[in-house]
C-alpha cells in the first residue's frame, strides 16, 4: 500500500498549554486533526465553565488563519468543583469531559484530588447528564513503585469510582501497562481507553538504558517491553474501547534538560507518520482509521469529521525542533526513519 486516506482525525487528549507556547505548537495539531480534548492543567488549572471559555477563546484566536480546528475543552476537577457549574458547561456544548488528576501526579497537578469521597457528588452528576470523566490513572503514593502505580490505581481507586457510580461513562488515559488493556477489556462499552503514540515506540529502556533520555521522560512514564506490545497490539485491533490521545505535551528543552526535568514527549508534529509506520509493522493499516478517527468520536457521541487526511509513502519533512518564545521544543524521535507523510 502506498496511500491511505481516512477521515480526519482527533485527539483525544492534547496540551496545548497557554501564550507564546500555544501560538507555536497548535498550528501543528490544527494542521492533521480537527478536534482535541484539551487539557485544563494550566497554572492556575481551568476549573470552572467561565474559565474553560476564556481558555477556548484564546485558543481560537491562536489559530492561525484558514486552520480549521474544534478545541473541546474539559474542566479540572477539584474537590471543590461545583456540580452546578459543571453542568451549565456541559449542557451549553462547552465542556466535553472532566478531567481527574490524582493530586501530584504529574505536570501542575498539586490542584488534583487527594480524598476521592469529595468528588462523588459531582461524579454522581456527572453520570445522571452523561459528562465523561478524563482519568490520569496513577496512584501517587510514595510507597508505591513508579512503575506499579497505573496498575496500583486501577485496583484502588478507579475500579471502585466505577462500582460506586454506574453509568459514569470513563476514559482511562494514556494507558500504559497490559494491566490497563486487560481491564479496559473486561468492561462495558461506558470504559474506554486512550493510547499515545509514544507508549507505541518506547519502552523504559529507550528511556533510561545507555544513557538517560529526557527527551523520553513522560508520565505515565514508559513501562517494560511487553507492556509496550500489549499496547501495540490494542490500538491495532480496532476495538471500539481504544482510540487515540497523544498527550502531546510541549515542555522548552531548557525545562527537560533539567537535574529535575518536566514529564511530557512532544508527539503533535509527527504522530500520524509514525502511527502509520507502527499500524503498517502490525499489519493493520486498515485499522488506523478506527483508532484515529472512529473510536473516539463514537465514545463521546460526537460526528466522525467530514474532511479526509491521505497519508502516502514518502519520508516526511518535518522539524526536529519547533521554536517558541519561550525557547525551543524538541519533536519527539521515535528512533526510526519516518517512510509516510501527511499529504
Ligand atoms: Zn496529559
Amino acid at each position: 500500500m502506498t496511500s491511505l486516506t481516512i477521515a480526519r482525525p482527533d485527539d483525544w487528549h492534547l496540551h496545548l498549554r497557554d501564550g507564546a507556547m500555544m501560538r507555536a505548537v497548535l498550528p501543528w495539531t490544527a494542521r492533521d486533526f480537527a478536534r482535541a480534548i484539551i487539557m485544563p492543567n494550566l497554572v492556575p488549572p481551568v476549573v470552572t465553565g467561565d474559565q474553560a471559555a476564556a481558555y477556548r477563546d484564546r485558543i481560537l484566536s491562536a489559530l492561525p488563519d484558514g486552520m480549521d480546528f474544534d478545541p473541546l475543552m474539559t474542566l479540572y476537577l477539584t474537590e471543590d468543583t461545583d456540580a452546578d457549574d459543571v453542568t451549565a458547561a456541559h449542557q451549553s456544548g462547552l465542556v466535553k469531559a472532566v478531567k481527574l488528576y490524582p493530586a501530584g501526579a504529574t505536570t501542575n497537578s498539586a490542584s488534583g484530588v487527594t480524598n476521592f469521597d469529595n468528588i462523588r457528588p459531582v461524579l454522581e452528576r456527572m453520570a445522571e447528564i452523561g459528562l465523561p470523566l478524563c482519568v490520569h490513572g496513577e496512584v501517587t503514593d510514595h510507597d508505591i513503585d513508579i512503575f506499579d502505580r497505573e496498575a496500583v490505581f486501577i485496583d484502588r481507586v478507579l475500579d471502585p469510582i466505577r462500582r460506586a457510580t454506574p453509568g459514569l461513562r470513563v476514559v482511562m488515559e494514556h494507558i500504559t501497562t497490559s494491566n490497563a488493556v486487560d481491564y479496559a477489556r473486561a468492561q462495558d462499552d461506558s470504559l474506554g481507553a486512550t493510547i499515545t503514540t509514544h507508549h507505541l515506540v518506547i519502552n523504559r529502556n529507550h528511556i533510561l538504558a545507555g544513557g538517560i533520555k529526557p527527551h523520553y521522560y513522560c508520565l505515565p512514564v514508559a513501562k517494560r517491553e511487553e507492556h509496550r506490545l500489549a499496547l501495540r497490539a490494542a490500538a491495532t485491533s480496532g476495538e471500539a474501547r481504544f482510540f487515540l490521545g497523544t498527550d502531546s505535551a510541549p515542555h522548552t528543552d531548557a525545562n527537560k534538560l533539567l537535574p529535575c526535568g518536566c514529564a511530557g514527549c512532544f508527539t503533535a508534529p509527527n504522530t500520524l507518520p509514525i502511527l502509520a509506520q507502527v499500524f503498517e509493522e502490525e499489519s493493520a493499516l486498515d485499522r488506523l482509521e478506527a483508532f484515529t478517527s472512529r473510536n473516539g468520536p463514537k465514545f463521546y457521541g460526537l460526528p466522525i469529521n467530514k474532511g479526509t487526511v491521505t497519508l502516502v509513502k514518502s519520508a516526511p519533512t518535518l522539524p526536529s525542533h519547533v521554536d517558541t518564545d519561550e525557547g525551543p521544543v524538541t519533536v519527539f524521535d521515535p528512533g526510526f526513519d519516518l517512510m509516510w507523510s501527511v499529504q
